[in-house]
């Protein structure tokens, strides 16, 4: 058969593809403990979940208007405004999952050959979506900077020119759990502005944050009208199964955009989509609960890979961490998995090798057995 190019010129999604060759091995009987995938570990809150059973019982159960049903896309600008983000809800559009904001995003902004800019370490989907698109990345590195954007502006400034069309800033980040200063985000802002630069914000993780918020792009002098919001359900209200998410923009670009959205999705899931407005409405405190648990986990990994002498960048946000590792990183995680039944994704596959990245939204229990076993293994 012959395949379209924009998809042989694409990988597989890494994170998907660690957590797959878990689940094999899990099925084969070995106990692998499953730090790849970022997915949060605990169950729906359960306002949630009878919302989406109410909701089905209620006959919610058939197409919605494509770009939502009101009550949740006005609920989502309500949320946006507390953020300081001012969207009216004919700027909004509710996606089966981020992902598909994303990638409905990169469609439309992105022709073959535009440039879009990445801020490495970057989740494995950005560089996936542009190429899908045809446009060619540039990245810049911020390894080199603890994963911390400030000290990286310059950097990023040689990267940006008049003919970027997208850049994409990420924070709280996937992989590294960095929470950009609102100094960098001026800094991005400067750049946006000079070089008349569309940003997408993707703030998936902003509910996850230690002792610090991640502030929302959007919400800088001179950004509103070039940055689209991305959130979703997945994270903040462990639902990542239910694939809820959404993007804010201008009405302009929901227009175009719209339009790939009704040919493709139709529309997000309709007695989900109701479970999202109680989700925005009334649970608050079980989202705090689960960062207050990540944060835990985190301080405990900091400290047990620092007693084995490993220093890993300390994570402000999400639940992932990257793990300075063999340059190798693929062939250490291999080792990992098979020596230690570890299972991490290759910081290679963020465009950062040498480390490998952990989500840590798993138990303490299953964090300390993790940590023993790679030291057992000789892999720390
Ligand atoms: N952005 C980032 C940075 C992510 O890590 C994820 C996780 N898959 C997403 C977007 C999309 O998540 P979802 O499609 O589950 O909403
Ligand atoms: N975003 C999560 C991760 O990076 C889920 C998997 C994915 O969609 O990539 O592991």
């Amino acid at each position: 058969m012959d395949f379209a190019a924009r998809v042989e010129r694409v990988e597989p999604s890494a994170t998907v593809a660690v957590s797959n060759l878990a689940s094999q091995l899990e099925a084969d009987g070995v106990d692998v403990v499953d730090l790849s995938v970022g997915e949060p570990d605990f169950p729906t809150p359960e306002p949630i979940v009878e919302a989406g059973k109410d909701a089905m019982d209620a006959g919610h159960t058939g197409y919605t208007p494509s770009n939502g049903i009101p009550a949740l896309r006005q609920a989502i600008a309500d949320k946006l405004a507390a953020d300081g983000l001012d969207y009216a809800p004919e700027e909004i559009v509710v996606t089966p999952g981020g992902k598909q904001s994303l990638y409905e995003i990169f469609q439309t902004l992105l022709d073959d050959g535009d440039e879009v800019v990445l801020l490495d370490p970057a989740w494995v989907s950005y560089e996936a979506m542009a190429k899908l698109a045809g446009a060619n990345l540039s990245r810049v590195d911020l390894a080199q900077y603890d994963f911390q954007l400030e000290p990286g502006l310059d950097d990023l400034a040689d990267a940006v020119d008049d003919d970027t069309e997208l850049l994409v800033v990420n924070s709280p980040s996937n992989p590294t759990g960095a929470v950009f200063s609102d100094a960098a985000l001026e800094g991005v802002r400067d750049l946006a502005v000079e070089h008349d630069v569309t940003v997408v914000s993707d703030e998936i993780y902003k509910e996850i944050t230690y002792g610090t918020e991640a502030t929302s792009l959007g919400t800088l002098d001179g950004m509103a009208e070039r940055t689209i919001t991305v959130n979703g359900f997945s994270k903040a209200y462990s639902m990542t199964g239910w694939r809820l998410g959404y993007y804010a923009a201008s009405e302009e670009l929901v227009e175009q955009s719209g339009k790939l959205h009704s040919h493709s999705v139709t529309c997000a899931t309709n007695f989900v989509q109701h479970a999202g407005v109680t989700a925005l409405e009334e649970v608050e405190a079980e989202i705090d609960e689960m960062a207050e648990a990540f944060e835990e986990r985190r301080d405990f990994l900091i400290e047990a890979f620092a007693e084995r002498g490993v220093e890993v960048p300390e994570p402000d946000g999400a639940f992932y961490m990257m793990l300075p590792v063999d340059e190798e990183d693929q062939a250490w995680c291999e080792e990992a998995i098979e020596e230690a039944h570890v299972a991490m994704v290759p910081g290679s596959a963020f465009g950062t090798p040498g480390y490998a990245r952990i989500s840590y939204a798993a138990s303490l229990d299953r964090l300390e057995e993790a940590v023993d076993r790679l030291d057992d293994a000789g892999c720390l």
